[in-house]
């Protein structure tokens, strides 16, 4: 089985499993930890936020972080492709009753003058825009990324406006190696950025919450706990995620440079109909409708021991990451060069 659905399904290395193994564990919620508080002070020094809360899911962390950024009634500016709004399940509605003003763009990128366009006027017919979350690298977009000056231009109209500024950061790192940019570049624009574990850099469970100030920290500390996420001994978890923020991250070059070569190749066949440019680790493509629908295509990938994802319509996924091996590329093209001969 070649699995590219995503690069959530990667297995712990074997230098991530002895990290594991030899963590001290202490309770996490009386903050006796001691892996845990070194992983949220090793992130949070990286990205230059000075509070840190690790999560157990990136989707917690991004719900935290629309919590803590805003009030009841309030809305949030986002791209009608962000995860925050596709694959959080409206959490967005029930945990912290705000209205989504979802910008529709082809990439999931919004721009600056997206934001000033979409900031409601000081009128009781409104509601109150309270804060703008981006998504870096858009899983919807392809994995394209907004580089830290694309990022700065959107965080002077928050700034002048009053606004909250997030980043969903499910694929921060892969953004940072593409653009060769540092983390501090980013981190210094943002009130909270969520940093996941558990996608390229292949530890099992985590993402952090990384927050500016002292009592947005104290309240997504808080929140955290009402959802179910105030975890106990959870060092091991967290030294993975310290074992893979060490070691792991160069590595993401290998699975950008992968995806390259699928798209390039993808390109070439003549039942691909489009490829989105590819930046990072993700392939986002049609299959043009005469050859069939994404759907038929995915389900001809998996009866040659293929797993990718069905996006809708006529498109289709695939993500490269670290438990590919270089034979399961030959093994791709033959399979994908082997469609409707
Ligand atoms: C995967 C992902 C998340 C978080 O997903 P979880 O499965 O909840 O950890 C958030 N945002 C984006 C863009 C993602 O791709």
């Amino acid at each position: 089985m070649i699995d590219l659905r995503s690069d959530t399904l990667t297995q712990p290395t074997e230098g991530m499993k002895r990290a594991m193994y030899m963590a001290e564990l202490g309770d996490d919620v009386y903050g006796e930890d001691l892996p845990t508080k070194s992983l949220e002070a090793y992130v949070s020094a990286l990205f230059a936020l000075p509070y840190a809360v690790f999560c157990p899911s990136g989707t917690m962390a991004n719900q935290i972080a629309l919590g803590v950024n805003t009030r009841p009634r309030d809305e949030v500016i986002c791209a009608a492709k962000s995860h925050i709004y596709c694959y959080e399940g409206g959490a967005w509605a029930s945990l912290s009753a705000v209205s989504l003003r979802l910008i529709a763009s082809e990439t999931g990128k919004i721009t600056a003058k997206d934001v000033q366009d979409n900031i409601n006027a000081d009128d009781v017919h409104f509601p109150r825009t309270a804060m703008v979350a981006l998504e870096n690298t858009v899983n919807r977009g392809g994995g394209c990324y907004y580089t830290a000056s694309e990022v700065a231009d959107i965080q002077k109209i928050c700034q002048q406006n009053n606004l909250k500024l997030h980043v969903d950061g499910a694929r921060i790192f892969n953004a940072l190696l593409a653009s060769g940019e540092s983390p501090s570049a980013h981190g210094q624009l943002l009130d909270s950025l969520s940093v996941c574990l558990s996608k390229g850099l292949g530890a099992p469970v985590g993402s952090l919450l990384l927050l500016k100030d002292a009592a947005a920290h104290k309240e997504a500390r808080r929140m955290r706990k009402i959802l179910g996420g105030g975890m106990r001994q959870i060092g091991m978890l967290a030294a993975a995620g310290l074992y893979a923020l060490q070691n792991q991250i160069e590595r993401l070059r290998e699975d950008h440079q992968s995806a390259k070569d699928i798209a390039n190749l993808l390109q070439k066949l003549p039942f691909v109909q489009s490829v989105m440019p590819c930046y990072t680790n993700i392939v986002l493509f049609d299959i043009a409708p005469a050859y069939g629908s994404g759907k038929q295509f995915v389900d001809y990938l998996g009866s040659q021991g293929v797993k990718a994802s069905f996006i809708g319509g006529q498109q289709v996924r695939f993500v490269t990451h670290l438990n590919l091996k270089p034979a399961d590329f030959s093994v791709l093209e033959a399979v994908l060069e082997r469609f409707a001969v």
